[in-house]
């Protein structure tokens, strides 16, 4: 992933970094809010959104993150793979203990 475009357009000084990170916490609402429209819980608004649009907010959040990590000055690929290896390693030996 390439966050070239991005910075040829805002740069890459600490505060566009912020902007990057705080866009993933917008996104993350963006679900929130498309799943609160599936369960239809404003009575005023009534069901507004389909399961279809949470799991595509929440891919906007997925990519948003990989921006912000790169945006860092990180592979994304890598440190996505890493994070993937600690979870399994966690699910793995915590499945261990109960099988042993
Ligand atoms: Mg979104």
């Amino acid at each position: 992933m390439s966050v070239t475009w991005l910075d040829g357009h805002n740069g890459r000084a600490e505060h566009q970094i912020t902007l990057r990170i705080l866009k993933v916490s917008e996104e993350a609402g963006e679900a929130a809010a498309a799943w609160i429209g599936v369960l239809g819980n404003n009575p005023r608004k009534g069901r507004t959104h389909c399961r279809e649009q949470v799991a595509a907010e929440l891919a906007d959040v997925a990519i948003t993150a990989l921006v912000a990590i790169e945006s860092l000055g990180f592979d994304a690929s890598q440190t996505l793979a890493d994070c993937a290896e600690r979870v399994l390693e966690r699910f793995t030996s915590s499945s261990d203990e109960a099988d042993g």
